[in-house]
């Protein structure tokens, strides 16, 4: 049966045959010669790989990714760059030029407006009522003949709310053979209630479901978003999407994105965010320039204040950007900030608490980054500040050792690792430690105000003392034998490795003398006593070079 909706679209795009190329008439084999694109018979750079070629219209491995993350048929799916794209290709398909209109329900999403305009079609507008739901009345009154597309935002950006799927339903019925129902659930992933529309897919003809990895997969850079919808449509998505549109490094960056680990990663970062949002919000209630903070879905918040322009401002004064919302409809004074980062929340907070921001110098954080053929490594420090401290290497004793030596240090430290763990640990471990070396190297600058310093810690038998000296030289002395060959899952002989590497990565003179009977003890009191060591070391003391050569 042929959907209903496809008579709604131009006819004129119906009609149109598909441009196809050469190779898409044939069916693939291994080993073809391609002749048939003028593309460049060599790579573009030493170790490029499949650059010379155009991708595939929609590349294979992309869609067969895709399909899995959101259980949907590639015969239901179109990927776009970003969910954006998808706006943009449907508003075209279905509406012809100063005839036909679209309706938004505002305060929402700027780029169905912005894209109807593009392409001279009419925004007609239902806004929400007073709580933020979908006015079906109002939307029914505002449609006519030349309606094409209704546009539903959930959760809605800015308000931050669900739709109610009854609501968006309902919707599909009243229009089923008029207008396209679009539902934007880009935050969707950040729903504790919700999982959206695309088990409704299947049976509702006039629905598309946009998903996007922008916002919950941490890839706004990357520009990957779907439209979901029955094959009628998106096989006239297709037809319109420009060529080749998804570049061959997207799709390799997303192929990384989405492996099993990451994305249970990314589901557990994800988390973590949300507790950051609930933490924010216990601290706005505390705020007296704040009215009203509206219930969230997503990874942002909308909250009323007394007058969001000098709030802007001042933010702006301290370097933060925030987004008012006082150009919507109902929204005068609202202003949507988005979930950062700790420290970075806890600077906006004080700023609207209207506290002295500290004076003191500036944090010092330093992220680095390093991907090989072997390890993968993101490390981030703060000197200035005791959390967060989050290790993650693969290696369950080493992530405690690297812990024990940030919280011994006082300072944070977010460390992930993705190694060749399946080959050895070596990697790993080496990596982790040259990484962890540069990163607070970059983070003490020009080391004005710090000292040298050691320490010693007891653990029961054993005793480990460390001395040392961020001379901006490179010396390891390590004296210790580990009885055992594994403490944990961390193989002993590489933890004068791990010390060598560090000590050689921070330019520092590292002293390192451990005796004992228990190996675990051993190791640990070596961490701990690092960390305490460092802690001193990189501590401001005033405004001195701690050397009489002015240089460190
Ligand atoms: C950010 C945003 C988008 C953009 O998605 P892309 O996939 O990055 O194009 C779409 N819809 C809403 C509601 C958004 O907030």
């Amino acid at each position: 049966m042929i959907n209903p909706i496809l008579k709604r679209a131009r006819p004129d795009i119906v009609e149109m045959e598909s441009y196809s190329s050469a190779r898409s008439l044939y069916k693939k084999q291994a080993n073809m010669i391609f002749l048939d694109a003028n593309e460049c018979a060599f790579e573009p750079y030493i170790g490029a790989e499949n650059l010379s070629r155009y991708p595939d219209q929609q590349p294979d491995q992309l869609t067969d990714v895709l399909c899995k993350l959101y259980d949907v048929s590639s015969r239901n799916m179109a990927i776009a760059r970003g969910a954006d794209e998808a706006i943009d290709c449907l508003i075209r398909i279905f509406c012809t030029p100063y005839q036909d209109n679209v309706i938004i329900c505002p305060p929402t999403f700027a780029m169905y407006e912005h894209s109807a305009k593009i392409q001279g079609a009419e925004v007609k507008t239902a806004p929400l009522t007073n709580n933020f739901a979908l006015d079906i009345n109002r939307i029914k009154k505002e449609s006519n003949q030349n309606t094409k597309l209704i546009f539903i935002c959930s959760p809605n950006n800015p308000t931050g709310n669900l739709m109610s799927v009854d609501d968006i339903l309902q919707l599909c019925t009243a229009f089923d053979d008029t207008a396209l129902i679009v539902v934007d659930e880009t935050y969707i992933e950040y729903s504790e209630k919700s999982t959206g529309l695309l088990p409704n897919i299947e049976n509702t003809p006039n629905l598309v479901v946009l998903r996007t990895l922008s916002k919950s997969y941490a890839a706004a850079g990357v520009r990957c978003g779907v439209a979901i919808a029955q094959k009628d449509i998106i096989a006239l998505i297709l037809k319109i999407l420009p060529p080749y549109p998804i570049p061959q490094p997207v799709v390799e960056t997303v192929m990384k994105i989405l492996t099993s680990n990451n994305l249970q990663r990314l589901t557990e970062k994800r988390a973590a965010l949300l507790d950051q949002k609930q933490r924010s919000i216990t601290e706005l209630k505390t705020i007296d320039i704040v009215k009203t903070i509206y219930p969230s879905d997503t990874n942002y918040i909308l909250i009323n204040v007394k007058n969001s322009k000098t709030l802007i401002e001042k933010c702006i004064n301290n370097n933060i950007i925030i987004r008012d919302q006082s150009h919507q409809p109902t929204l005068n004074n609202c202003i949507r900030i988005s979930i950062g980062k700790k420290e970075e929340m806890d600077k906006l907070l004080s700023i609207m608490h209207n506290e002295e921001l500290p004076t003191l110098p500036k944090q010092r954080i330093v992220t680095v980054n390093r991907s090989t053929n072997e390890t993968a490594i993101s490390v981030c420090v703060n000197l200035d500040a005791q959390s967060p401290v989050v290790v993650n290497t693969g290696i369950g004793f080493y992530n405690h050792m690297l812990e024990q030596v940030a919280k011994h240090g006082g300072f944070s430290l977010e460390l992930e690792c993705k190694g060749d763990l399946e080959i050895d640990p070596h990697h790993t471990i080496e990596d982790c430690a040259i990484l962890l070396g540069q990163a607070i190297k970059e983070a003490l600058g020009d080391k004005r105000g710090i000292g040298r310093y050691g320490f010693t810690v007891p653990m029961d038998e054993a005793l480990a003392q460390v001395v040392i000296d961020l001379s901006g030289r490179f010396y390891l002395k390590f004296s210790g034998d580990f009885p055992e060959n594994m403490v944990g899952d961390l193989p002993t002989d590489m933890i004068e490795h791990v010390f060598y590497s560090f000590a050689e990565n921070l330019k520092a003179t590292l002293h390192i003398n451990v005796e004992g009977k228990n190996t675990h003890h051993m190791v640990e009191s070596c961490f701990k006593a690092l960390g305490r060591a460092l802690r001193q070391a990189i501590q401001y003391k005033g405004d001195d070079l701690p050397s009489t050569k002015g240089i460190l």
